[in-house]
């Protein structure tokens, strides 16, 4: 096959990510952003990679996706990358929920289609913005293979003993509760990349991931397969995240709704939008918070506190549910550039096996590497998340597959 090309697109409500990848050597060629879409302050910020040259910045009103897309087509055109490449192999979709049928990156049709429009009831916020993102590629492009990458994918191997929450079976399948989990191209893409690190294949190791951004989840992942993770129905479960509340007794919201008199939609929005780190004190950036910490601030401390006392929970219960762990793994924002973090999340685990070597933990870098102690029992590791890269590698072997 000579086009060797593939667009990745992360449709967001108000936002478009997008890599343009060579999969001959995995290169990046270009990468950019728009953002406030359907505002009159929206900005494109694209830089091309390919050319070495800076980037480049257009503000102004983009009305929605498809006047997006057209102008994320012309910024690439003017660097001759255009849609209308003949080199362009595909186009590679992430989607956030795929619900329990797509375990696997998938050729969108018009039936692949209806499925993400059926899962949207469990994706609200995310799964409109992924199918506009394919609509608007799709009429660009008709000709060309339109893959869509599910979050949820990696999570399809776990148990029903971890899948299912303890709750009435019928109506638990009526309305699809269940855990699915998130993140999981970056699991699927860091467990691997981990089990590299350590020179083993990916099915000789047990790895639990941890990935923290301003989302955060951790997985379990057995000899390559996920066995647990901490998000469920929606990204809202497990860690305590940038804005997120993570793991509460389900019982507050009872609470807040009959005692503090909230509605729905404002319980809503205090759990996603206005807890976690935010809630606790004010700024979700960790960088943030561990320069108010040095400057004596307690809120922000035990904001720190919590954040660590529930990686460490989610860590243990991993390592019992995995029985044997080779490796500990952290990646994305704070996982990858918060050393204090990693120190704090298995400081005085030394009966686990786990530890951090100071001086390692301090270096900084993009790739991945060790920072336990030489000759540890289990490997603790930094291993920055790729999910353009893992959607772009996925996107182009199914469509290498089929052509
Ligand atoms: P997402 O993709 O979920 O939006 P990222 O993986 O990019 O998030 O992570 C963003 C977060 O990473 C920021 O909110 C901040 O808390 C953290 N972060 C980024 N850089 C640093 C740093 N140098 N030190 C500590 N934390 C950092």
């Amino acid at each position: 096959m000579s086009a060797t090309r593939v667009l990745v697109l992360n449709s967001g409500s108000s936002s478009v990510k997008y890599q343009l990848l060579d999969m001959r050597d995995s290169s990046r060629l270009a990468s950019g952003l728009v953002e406030r879409i359907g505002e009159r302050s929206s900005r494109l910020t694209h830089t091309p990679l390919a050319t070495g040259g800076g980037s480049r910045e257009w503000a102004g009103p983009i009305a929605d996706h498809d006047a997006a897309l057209k102008a994320v087509a012309e910024e690439l055109g003017k660097d001759g990358l255009g849609l209308d490449s003949p080199e362009l192999a595909a186009i590679g979709h992430r989607v956030v929920h795929g619900g329990r049928r797509f375990t696997a990156p998938t050729v969108i049709d018009d039936a692949v289609l209806a499925e993400i429009e059926r899962l949207i009831p469990v994706a609200p916020l995310h799964n409109p913005a992924n199918l506009t993102g394919i609509r608007t590629a799709t009429a660009l492009r008709p000709d060309l293979p339109q893959v869509a990458v599910f979050d949820t994918a990696f999570h399809t191997t776990m148990p029903e003993a971890a899948a299912r929450y303890a709750i009435d079976v019928e109506t638990a399948d009526a309305h699809r509760v269940r855990r699915y989990g998130f993140h999981g191209t970056s699991h699927a893409y860091v467990s691997r990349a981990t089990a590299k690190l350590l020179g083993k294949a990916p099915e000789e190791v047990n790895v639990i991931v941890l990935h923290l951004g301003n989302g955060a989840s951790a997985s379990a992942v057995e000899k390559g397969r996920c066995v647990d993770t901490s998000m469920g129905l929606t990204p809202l479960e497990g860690l305590v995240m940038g804005t997120r509340s993570g793991d509460i007794d389900p019982a507050v919201i009872f609470h807040l709704a009959r005692v503090g008199e909230m509605s729905i939609d404002e319980i809503d929005t205090l759990l996603n939008k206005k807890s976690g780190l935010v809630g606790l004190c004010g700024d979700n950036d960790m960088r943030e918070i561990r320069r108010r910490i040095d400057e004596g601030d307690e809120r922000a401390r035990l904001a720190f506190d919590i954040y660590i006392h529930r990686l460490r929970k989610y860590i243990g219960a991993y390592y019992a549910v995995l029985g044997q762990v080779d490796a500990v793994a952290f990646t994305a924002g704070v996982g990858e550039n918060a050393a204090p973090v990693r120190a704090a999340a298995v400081a005085g685990l030394g009966s686990l096996g786990l530890a951090v070597d100071e001086g390692l933990n301090a270096v900084r870098g993009d790739a991945p590497r060790l920072i336990s102690p030489a000759g540890a029992r289990v490997a603790v590791a930094v291993v920055p998340t790729d999910e353009e890269l893992e959607i772009a590698t996925q996107t182009y072997a199914l469509v290498k597959k089929t052509n």
